[in-house]
């Protein structure tokens, strides 16, 4: 056994288990390999003196599990507003091509250091450039990169496609941390036989399904997201019935779904019998006025739901506290209810769900076995740890940052700045204005 690392803090949020006073975490080999509850700071420093860590008014929770973003984007975050879902996208397409290799590679290594130092430690994360692996590898994160492929393509051209994705893919790291799968992008980009060339590879995928009311008409055949991909010369594809039914026999736990705020009971039934789980970004869909996940509808249907924070192109910085606060106010608002979804169901959506939405096992609680990819987050004095975490805390608030044991992150935030110093050239480029149709400047 490697040396064990210890922490001690007043409170722990094992999420499998209500709050915990006063523990104390033994770290081994990656993994937890024990945990004292009621073990006092003094008993702490009596028995293991400098051998212990003490994180004096924190808690101690396993790290977010982010089930869906998009690092490369990193650097442009708050540049845009007032877009319609279809208008937003023609406008991201827009932007994002301005940005050089080196550029997109800076945007993505300030979007993994800032997911450190704000207390994610696992991404399952759809990557257009494939800079998003090089990024996680080079900051320590754990995840899963899925590379993106695009086009309604069938036969020879599918399998092309697929080719030439798992080539990129090869080229990109990959280690015990970090492993890769494919996004086929949206059934609004990407045609039924691209989606059968991929899922036949055997690797996880991951596609955003029903996000937008402009998604919804573009099945039906018409609407703004058609014109809008029609005009930039991407070719349509057509499908006789709702995506989600059209490829219900390659579905599966292996898959992640995006958003699904306009999916019918129907089609969130298919999701729960083979085993998908959402990926659900609410900040992303209310900025965009795309409405909201039905969540009482969907765990009616029985499908997994965990929190990604998404591109913060379209929902701002990448700030879990931000995602689950949202997720809170969102769903309780609309339930008319101030116990539903309560703190401990959140921050599961945020850490154990969201695992399990991208197929882990044994990451996102505190228990005997589970990961070692804590963080220690500052709530001061409070009276419960749950409510002053999921309530108040924010990334500044993060102390230290442990993934399969290690610190990556601590209190310095030099690396922070460093990382988005180098991103601001791409940032600079990403702001200059889209000339629109119509518009006079
Ligand atoms: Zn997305």
């Amino acid at each position: 056994m490697s040396e064990l690392l210890r922490w001690w803090a007043p409170w722990a949020l094992p999420v499998s288990a209500p709050p915990a006073r006063d523990v104390l975490v033994t770290i081994a080999d990656g993994r937890i390999v024990e945990l004292e509850p009621r073990v006092s700071r003094e008993q702490a420093i009596e028995r293991f003196g400098d051998d212990v860590v003490l994180h004096d008014g924190c808690v101690i929770a396993p790290g977010f599990v982010n089930a869906h973003a998009h690092l490369e984007y990193a650097a442009y975050d708050a540049l845009v507003d007032g877009l319609s879902f279809a208008e937003w996208i023609g406008d991201h397409v827009h932007r994002k091509r301005r940005l050089s290799p080196e550029q997109m590679r800076a945007s993505a290594d300030f979007g993994a250091v800032a997911a450190l130092h704000a207390g994610i430690t696992t991404v399952g994360d759809a990557s257009f450039s494939g800079d998003a692996a090089h990024a996680m590898h080079a900051a320590g994160l754990r995840g899963r990169v899925y590379l993106e492929v695009f086009g309604d393509v069938e036969g020879a051209e599918a399998d092309a496609a697929v080719a030439t994705t798992l080539e990129r893919l090869a080229a990109l790291p990959s280690s015990e941390l970090l492993t890769h799968g494919i996004s086929p992008h949206a059934p609004y980009t990407v045609g039924e036989a691209l989606y059968r060339a991929v899922h036949a590879t055997g690797l996880p995928w991951m596609t955003h399904l029903f996000e937008s009311p402009d998604e919804t008409d573009f099945y039906r055949g018409g609407g703004a997201l058609r014109e809008q991909m029609g005009s930039r010369g991407f070719a349509l594809p057509t499908w006789e019935q709702s995506p989600i039914h059209a490829l219900a026999d390659i579905l599966g736990p292996h898959v992640v779904g995006v958003h699904l705020v306009q999916a019918a009971p129907d089609e969130l039934e298919v999701l729960a019998a083979t085993g998908v789980g959402i990926a659900h970004c609410p900040r992303s869909n209310a900025r965009l006025g795309c409405g909201a996940l039905d969540l009482a509808r969907v765990d009616r249907a029985g499908v997994v739901v965990g929190l990604g924070t998404d591109s913060p192109s379209s929902a701002g910085p990448l700030d879990p506290f931000a995602e689950l606060r949202t997720a809170l106010e969102v769903h309780r608002a609309i339930a008319r209810d101030a116990r539903w979804p309560d703190l401990g169901r959140l921050l599961r959506m945020a850490t154990a769900d969201a695992a399990a939405v991208l197929g882990y096992a044994d990451l996102g609680t505190i228990d005997v076995g589970s990961h070692a990819d804590l963080i220690a987050v500052h709530v001061g004095t409070c009276d419960d740890p749950l409510a002053a975490y999921v309530l108040g805390a924010t990334p500044s608030d993060v102390q230290s940052v442990l993934v399969a044991g290690r610190e990556v992150v601590g209190r310095d935030r030099t690396g922070l700045e460093a990382a988005r110093a180098r991103a601001a050239d791409a940032r600079q480029l990403l702001a200059l204005p889209v000339r629109r149709a119509g518009a006079t400047a």
